[in-house]
């Protein structure tokens, strides 16, 4: 327990969430400033700052209950499509220093541009780096 992490804080039950689901290592709640209705956190009950300290366990457990949260989006009729999104490091717009996976519900036609600014963004692979990018990666 970090006692300036605002969601160590939360799971300490001293600051108030919308929780949609709890168990002994992990809780997911509501977004209080939701990007769509129904933008929900899965946030291990651990402190860990950042992904890459996180173990697999972790991550396995946490991806478990966002698949959760969104079959419940569906079966429910509540969203057409779901995207997770995970931001680690101030470099990716992480905002919170204790990692959470974001589930963000998607709508037919809700136009979140979030396709678009990927295609206009990606491309441009050069060739001659990818030896050196696998080597980094692996
Ligand atoms: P990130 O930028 O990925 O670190 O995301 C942090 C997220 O936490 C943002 O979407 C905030 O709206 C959300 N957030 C911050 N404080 C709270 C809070 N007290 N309860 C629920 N969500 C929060
Ligand atoms: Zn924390």
């Amino acid at each position: 327990m970090e006692r300036d992490c605002i969601f160590c804080r939360i799971i300490a039950g001293e600051i108030p969430s919308k929780k949609i689901f709890e168990d002994q290592t992990t809780l997911a709640i509501l977004d209080i400033n939701p990007i769509s209705e129904g933008h929900s956190l899965v946030i291990p009950k651990k402190h860990i700052a950042y992904l890459e300290e996180a173990d697999e366990t972790t991550l396995g457990h946490m991806t478990g209950i966002a698949g959760k949260i969104a079959r419940n989006m569906i079966r429910n009729r509540f969203a057409d499509g779901t995207n997770l999104f995970l931001a680690s490091h101030e470099s990716a717009d992480q905002t919170v220093f204790h990692i959470h996976l974001h589930v963000i519900p998607r709508r037919k036609g809700d136009n979140m541009g979030i396709g678009d600014w990927w295609r206009e963004k990606s491309g441009g692979l050069e060739e001659v780096k990818i030896p050196e990018i696998l080597k980094m990666l692996s």
